[in-house]
């Protein structure tokens, strides 16, 4: 099955929910969300719902992957740090826009789950098994950064990891809801904060995230 009927009806409803970006709706018509599913859910790879992956964690619903991307505003070869691998579809996706992605995941079987995906698909995407919390490691900066897990606050160490002229998208509240908070770092290190709808992720847990 070639889920080709599936993938445009999934691109029409994003258009419906408000996504007007052109390159994030063709980046999402390219990858293939049914390699990123697990086999139980494979017939529902393109509603527009999250899903479960395994221990407990989730494959995020499309609309919030559209709508993260499209606040990300990711130009050719940025390098972006996405916090919670999961199945590997996100980084996938900001692969295929053309962005430089490392990405990373505290739990060890979801980093090899989506290892083989990504793998499979030809993506060069860094991937590493750790506390994103506190960023990719001592040193290295980036021009974008996604956090695909509910933040009880910004984590301070992804703040100065981010570049001038950077953005950094999380979604920020308590256990049940968030609110989707992308945040702009001038060129002068000013930080301006625009908050954008709520959504509902598992929870991100870290040194600066939830215990
Ligand atoms: N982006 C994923 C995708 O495309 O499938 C969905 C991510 S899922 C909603 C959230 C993920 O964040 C989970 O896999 C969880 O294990 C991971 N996570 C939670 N806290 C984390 C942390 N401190 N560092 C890295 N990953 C974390």
């Amino acid at each position: 099955m070639n889920y080709i009927k599936e993938r445009n009806e999934l691109i029409i409803t994003l258009k419906n929910k408000g996504i007007t970006s052109e390159k994030v709706l063709n980046a999402i018509a390219k990858v293939p969300r049914e390699i990123f599913v697990t086999d139980k859910y494979i017939d529902k790879a393109y509603d527009d719902i999250s899903l479960p992956l395994f221990l407990n964690q989730t494959i995020s619903q499309p609309y919030t992957v559209a709508k993260m991307t499209e606040l990300l505003d990711t130009f050719a070869n940025c390098e972006v740090l996405e916090i919670g691998t999961g199945s590997g579809y996100q980084a996938c996706i900001l692969a295929e826009l053309g962005c430089n992605v490392f990405s990373i995941e505290r739990i060890s079987e979801l980093n090899a789950y989506a290892r083989i995906r990504i793998e499979k698909l030809g993506y060069n995407i860094q991937l590493k098994v750790g506390d994103g919390t506190l960023g990719w490691n001592n040193t290295k900066k980036f021009d974008r950064i996604i956090i695909t897990a509910a933040a009880p606050a910004i984590p301070e160490t992804l703040l100065s990891i981010l570049k001038p002229n950077g953005i950094l998208v999380i979604p920020v509240g308590n256990r049940d809801k968030q609110e989707m908070t992308k945040i702009i770092k001038t060129e002068t290190n000013n930080l301006t904060i625009e908050k954008h709808n709520f959504f509902k992720f598992v929870p991100l847990i870290g040194k600066e995230g939830w215990k």
